[in-house]
């Protein structure tokens, strides 16, 4: 079955910090020459998909906003808009309030957890006040933590389990590991699962997110996971690849 479109992780799949992995722009201008889509779908709420795109474009890969999906994308277009209570930054709040959701901090619909360096105690006590008297709780994704630059900064899985422990709630989640993004892009990309590859860097997201979702996985190598971790995961990706040359020899093959 011909492939119709791949969904890219982002961060240590297509850059690392403010350096692009080599060979990911070619790769995604010859996806285009061959008239396969590419979609961008990420674990960060708090990038909007203009400064993506504008990243993207550093590299040479044209870049629409609706080539973007990011956790705050998912969230407001996974729930019905309503109103919310949120921990995260700006890009997550302008998101909502776009797609018709309206802020409430006193008897909201929705909690939605996400990533926020501003994060503090008066925060989490609303948001488990809010959980405890019925919101649901929706977090945009677990990531333990993140690197940016040389730093390894507390990921939103960090402030979700604050939150979590705080309400004994457990959320709904929207990213990646779980499947609802990938949908989302699937649907958005108008193709059948059998004609979709997911590609990510990360074998406790990505990978798991494209098995739930009922498509074929890569593993690359380029950031987080390395191959030795592989035996001990609990999702296997269907290939394993060192860079973009592999990755498009496999695309060759099964085109
Ligand atoms: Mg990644």
């Amino acid at each position: 079955m011909a492939i119709k479109g791949i969904l890219f992780d982002l961060d240590g799949t297509v850059y690392l910090g403010e350096h692009e992995v080599p060979g990911a722009g070619e790769f995604v201008r010859k996806l285009k020459q061959n008239g396969i889509r590419s979609l961008f779908v990420t674990n960060r709420s708090n990038r909007s998909a203009e400064v993506v795109c504008e990243h993207l474009r550093g590299y040479g890969i044209e870049c629409e906003n609706d080539d973007i999906i990011s956790t705050s994308d998912a969230a407001a277009l996974y729930l019905k808009p309503s109103s919310y209570y949120a921990i995260g930054e700006k890009n997550l709040f302008d998101t909502l309030n776009r797609n018709g959701f309206t802020y409430d901090d006193k008897n909201p619909n929705y909690v939605i957890v996400s990533f926020d360096r501003e994060f503090n105690y008066d925060k989490l006590k609303t948001a488990v006040g809010l959980i405890y008297k019925g919101a649901k709780f929706i977090s945009t994704n677990p990531d333990h933590a993140l690197k940016m630059y040389n730093d390894i900064l507390p990921g939103t899985g960090a402030i979700v389990a604050a939150v979590e422990v705080g309400s004994g709630v457990k959320p709904i989640t929207v990213g990646k590991p779980e499947r609802i993004i990938f949908d989302i892009a699937i649907e958005r990309m108008g193709v059948n699962r059998s004609e979709v590859i997911a590609v990510g860097d990360n074998l406790l997201t990505d990978i798991p997110a494209g098995a739930a979702a009922g498509i074929r996985t890569v593993l690359i190598l380029s950031g987080m996971s390395k191959r030795e971790d592989v035996a001990g995961s609990p999702v296997e990706p269907t290939w394993i690849v060192e860079d973009y040359k592999e990755f498009g020899d496999i695309i060759t093959n099964i085109n």
